[in-house]
């Protein structure tokens, strides 16, 4: 099966915070994936990839042993990989703006912190401990990291440890724990990586096609397509106030002479504010519109 070296292998993680947004991902580049959850693999069936379902730990070694071509993973499990590598074996294609989450220093309410020189001398649990070594040794610290798999957040009420270093996104779990975050080590979200394995012509051939498809999705997210109206003479002030646009095209429209329209493509939000600002710059009939495919 993983011999099929005509087809491109992509490794998700199969059950998780990542699973249902990484599937998404593939989705909106058109994929039709087979096959339920419980499957190990899926084939997709209107193009020439193969879909692994794995832990998400193992989402980096797929990666860089080449067995996955390509692979979703959260930045925080690829790092603590890589700093157990000589040669991490894989490449960051795109930032997916999903699973956002930050790896912080934590402590019982009420411990003292003030920088990291408060950690010295003390036990650190954690499920990682190389990102959490490099941070003590950045900060020229020495302390002791105790290894967790899980229920990081349990050791200090067990008197294993008196600070934990885990993932938080909205701070629920700590806060329930009666812990407190006091510090950062890395912010984290799911990444797009592929190997630095080479492919042979065919498979490089349809890798470039599924990345432009994924580049368009991320370029689509959060992007519009913005049309209105206005005179010559505004056109300069109104082209600067257009969020992330770069050259918004400029049509002359037929029975008003000097007046034209203006058609962008904004990377940024558009804020009921930008309308007002381009209306008072000028501009008429404003139009916002979503963007449902963009390939660049
Ligand atoms: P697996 O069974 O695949 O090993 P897991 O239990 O290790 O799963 P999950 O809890 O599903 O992992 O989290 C997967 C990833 O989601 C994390 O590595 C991280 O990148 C991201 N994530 C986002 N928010 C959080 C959070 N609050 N806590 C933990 N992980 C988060
Ligand atoms: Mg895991």
């Amino acid at each position: 099966m993983l011999a099929d070296r005509s087809r491109l292998h992509i490794a998700l993680q199969k059950s998780g915070r990542l699973s249902d947004q990484s599937r998404d991902l593939l989705r909106e580049t058109g994929f039709r994936i087979q096959s339920g959850k419980n499957s190990l693999t899926a084939r997709v069936e209107n193009f020439p990839a193969e879909l692994m379902f794995v832990r998400d730990d193992d989402i980096p070694t797929f990666v860089s042993d080449g067995v996955c071509e390509f692979g979703i993973v959260g930045q925080n499990v690829l790092e603590e990989f890589a700093a157990g590598q000589e040669e991490p074996g894989y490449e960051v294609l795109a930032e997916l703006g999903f699973g956002r989450c930050s790896l912080r220093i934590a402590a019982p309410e009420g411990t003292a912190y003030d920088g990291p020189q408060s950690l010295a001398g003390a036990r650190i649990a954690t499920s990682y401990p190389l990102l959490t070594r490099a941070f003590l040794a950045r900060h020229g610290i020495k302390a002791s990291v105790v290894k967790m798999s899980g229920a990081v957040e349990l050791a200090p009420r067990l008197g294993i440890a008196g600070f934990i270093c885990d993932l938080v996104s909205t701070g629920a779990t700590l806060e329930a724990n009666n812990l407190r975050a006091v510090d950062t080590v890395l912010e984290s979200q799911a990444v797009l990586i592929r190997t630095t394995k080479p492919f042979d012509d065919a498979r490089a051939f349809i890798a470039e096609q599924m990345l432009s498809r994924i580049n368009g999705v991320l370029a689509t997210k959060g992007s519009k397509y913005i049309m209105l109206n206005a005179a010559g003479e505004n056109l300069r002030a109104i082209a600067a106030l257009l969020p992330g646009a770069d050259a918004p095209t400029v049509i002359p429209l037929r029975d008003r002479p000097g007046h034209f329209a203006v058609h962008a493509v904004c990377q940024e939000s558009v804020f009921w504010e930008t309308l007002e600002k381009l209306k008072g710059a000028g501009a008429s009939a404003i139009l916002v519109v979503p963007i449902e495919k963009m390939m660049l």
